[in-house]
């Protein structure tokens, strides 16, 4: 019987259950202009990929608990020194070196406005979220980059004051975890699974 491949890690190694592929059988290309003469085959591949986090992993994980992660530079030596970053970045892009880990929820919660939009009636393979999708430039006091993400509910103008949700009942712990509804939006218009 067949199962999702699982992993964790134990002794700095990956320990791996379940299937990672599956035989699918292929299927006969024909030409139906001329006489169903064979001209290829389907070739399924359906496989499961381990995606590593790395330094990010508290990024994702965070969101999962309602907390939204930034890194900030503490370097003394850079002159870019406080610098914060969302979306979350391991290392400085002026000096180089690792960076802290800050909680900025409140920041987000508190100062978040859309930089500019743009709604996207049709998406790529594999989307998941519902169409039209607004995906928003979100602008935070006080940090040097701007997150790209999306919009729940409503229409998005530049300048709005936006707040987080989180994927917090059945995290994906994807980005997708991670949503923005207006300022002023109650608890009961959340999408499935969203708190603030
Ligand atoms: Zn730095």
């Amino acid at each position: 019987m067949s199962m999702f491949g699982q992993v964790y890690v134990k002794n700095n190694q990956y320990k791996i259950k379940g299937d990672f592929h599956h035989l699918t059988p292929c299927t006969p290309i024909r030409n139906a202009d001329d006489g169903w003469k064979l001209m290829g085959v389907t070739n399924p591949r359906e496989m499961t990929y381990m995606h590593s986090y790395g330094g990010e992993a508290i990024f994702f994980e965070s969101l999962s608990q309602g907390k939204l992660m930034a890194t900030k530079c503490e370097n003394p030596k850079c002159e870019s020194k406080g610098s914060i970053y969302q979306p979350f970045r391991i290392f400085c892009p002026d000096c180089l070196g690792k960076m802290a880990v800050m909680d900025m929820t409140k920041l987000a919660k508190e100062k978040a406005t859309i930089h500019t939009f743009m709604v996207c009636e049709r998406s790529g393979a594999f989307n998941i979220l519902d169409k039209p999708i607004k995906f928003i430039n979100i602008e935070f006091d006080g940090v040097c980059t701007i997150l790209m993400s999306y919009l729940s509910k409503g229409d998005p103008e530049i300048g709005m004051r936006v707040v987080p949700i989180f994927q917090t009942l059945n995290p994906t712990y994807t980005i997708l975890d991670l949503s923005w509804v207006p300022a002023g939006t109650k608890a009961s218009a959340l999408p499935q699974g969203f708190t603030f």
